[in-house]
């Protein structure tokens, strides 16, 4: 399917319907011209995964994605497999491979075999343990190597790269005259800085950015503009350096689009609630109403251990003011590579807070789903609330927890279940 269809902007720039995009009308209960218009616009990019298509942006549902991948530290190819299955069982719509240990190029083709889900990766951590690996040191990295890197996973059927485009020199100085408390949290965006720094030289990805467009051309690639000077904590939320990259990747995205190539902008991070539908505006105006890919948002710094719930609160949040696609965040954030458990928690939260945008967003989908669950429990259906929940396993579990004396209600209220008093007094009538 990937190579099936060529650039699908260029298609519906030219009034052509295509396959994938009546396709993802269809998934998505979408009129299919209007969703022609908005792939020509930039404003829905499609991603490609064997026979599957994806629709991000404007007017659909929210997506969301989960990160896997190995570290230095824990470089297990079953555990990531585990992980990868996990995820999608709980609704992952893509999957990131992060991996920066063991067999980077094995644990991707693995990855993109096994996967169900578009995949991508951030090919600048290969290019840059690469280089150490033979050069003994990241400033020795040759800046045809990002490309060849970037080329490799092109090759090997990822469906989307984050490339750390609008970090420049003039972004860096910015934020040498404006220093921060949290500094920088992006791992791409820190490789960069410091190659750029050590060599005084360009970003590669930011000179040579038709080089970049050539390669997502050839390979039909989406470029997922990611945001390497995002602030690190609330203490710098929407500070002056992550805007200035914004208004580069802003100039970058409508260089892009107008080339034909399908971008996504990437955005932080930790953001306290009251900026971000400010964060999501500025995007969408900067940046062509391009997709915004948010990672979280985190919206409170003090939750270790509960990032999953803080990245839920701001994503809700974030989907509901127009961000298209949702980072999961896990438990183990800013603590460990998550295991499996910890993946299965980010991916509950995150498809819940993008579920819960959705409804503010008036996706009929996501509204008519509620109001299903909603019958469901005035008529105390159990065997059709468990269907409509996200974690079935964790509704058997907890409905059982306690030994049932009336099975048609739980054991909160038991006889005096409110539901069933006023059925009875009043007789309501549910159900459709
Ligand atoms: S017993 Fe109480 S909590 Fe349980 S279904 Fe009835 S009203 Fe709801």
């Amino acid at each position: 399917m990937k190579n099936m269809f060529s650039l699908e902007k260029e298609l519906a720039k030219k009034g052509i319907i295509s396959e994938a995009v009546k396709k993802i009308a269809e998934q998505e209960n979408v009129e299919v011209e209007r969703l022609g218009e908005k792939v020509a616009e930039g404003k829905v990019v499609i991603l490609k995964h064997k026979d599957k298509v994806l629709g991000i942006g404007e007017g659909l549902r929210t997506k969301i994605n989960a990160n896997i991948g190995t570290s230095p530290d824990v470089c297990d190819l079953e555990l990531e497999i585990k992980k990868l299955e996990i995820a999608e069982k709980y609704g992952t719509d893509t999957i990131m491979d992060l991996s920066i240990g063991g067999d980077i190029d094995k644990i991707r083709k693995k990855i993109i075999e096994k996967s169900n889900v578009p995949v991508g990766t951030v090919p600048i951590y290969q290019a840059v343990i690469e280089s150490i690996e033979k050069n003994g040191a990241i400033i020795k990295m040759p800046e045809d190597k990002i490309f060849e890197t970037i080329e490799r996973h092109a090759i090997d059927g990822v469906s989307f790269i984050t490339v750390h485009c609008g970090l420049n020199l003039k972004a860096i100085e910015r934020l040498k005259k404006n220093p921060r408390k949290s500094l920088v949290v992006s791992r791409g965006g820190a490789f960069l800085i410091m190659w750029m720094i050590m060599n005084e030289k360009e970003n590669p990805l930011y000179k040579n950015f038709d080089r970049l467009i050539e390669i997502a051309r050839r390979y039909d690639l989406v470029l997922s503009l990611g945001d390497g000077l995002r602030p690190g904590g609330l203490i710098d939320s929407t500070d002056s350096s992550q805007i200035e990259e914004l208004l580069t990747l802003g100039e970058l995205t409508k260089y892009a689009q107008e080339r034909n190539i399908q971008i996504i902008v990437e955005g932080p991070g930790h953001i306290p609630i009251n900026e971000i539908e400010t964060n999501i505006q500025l995007e969408k105006k900067i940046c062509n109403g391009a997709p915004f890919y948010v990672l979280g948002p985190i919206v409170t710094d003090i939750a270790p251990g509960y990032d999953h719930i803080t990245g839920a609160i701001g994503g809700a949040i974030a989907a509901w003011k127009g961000a298209d696609f949702l980072c999961y965040v896990t438990p183990s954030e800013h603590l460990s590579l998550p295991g499996v458990e910890e993946v299965k928690e980010g991916v509950i939260a995150s498809k819940i807070a993008a579920h819960v945008g959705d409804i503010g967003k008036g996706i009929k989908k996501a509204i008519d789903i509620d109001f299903l669950m909603d019958i469901a429990r005035t008529k105390r259906n159990w065997k059709e609330e468990k269907k409509i929940s996200i974690d079935k396993e964790k509704f058997e579990k907890l409905r059982n927890k306690f030994p049932l004396r009336e099975r048609d209600v739980c054991t909160m209220c038991g006889k005096y279940c409110a539901i069933k008093i006023v059925e009875k007094y009043i007789g309501v009538k549910v159900g459709c």
